[in-house]
């Protein structure tokens, strides 16, 4: 068997495990979820999952203007409105915003969330 028919074959081989792994994924994913409303619940607290697809970074928190593309190598930019934004501070922002505004029938209400 020649270098390239056994690195096709153990590529093949992995793309099989792939499944399995995602759903072992999920299942870890799942049981962290778990764990953490656990835990806020025990704290008197609500966890709340914000939808993967939401804007933080991309969304400026002082007026709500979502760029196009802003790629990972970006940590600052300036929006329309003049606010310069910290890509993680920014971030922080509009999830404690999204937070906020659950129950309140809010701008960006979040795909689900656990309330007790
Ligand atoms: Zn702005």
């Amino acid at each position: 068997m020649s270098y390239l028919n056994r690195e096709s074959q153990e590529n093949h081989t992995s793309l099989k495990l792939l499944p399995c792994l995602l759903s072992r994924f999920k299942l870890v994913a799942g049981e962290l979820i778990r764990q953490l409303d656990y835990k806020a619940s025990w704290y008197g607290r609500v966890l709340i999952q914000v939808d993967r697809f939401f804007p933080s970074s991309k969304r400026c928190h002082a007026c709500g203007h979502v760029l196009d593309k802003l790629p990972l190598e970006v940590r600052e930019w300036d929006c329309v409105c003049g606010s310069h934004n910290l890509r993680d501070y920014n971030n922080a922002l509009n999830l404690l915003a999204v937070g906020r505004t659950v129950g309140e029938g809010g701008f960006n209400k979040p795909r689900s969330m656990h309330l007790n």
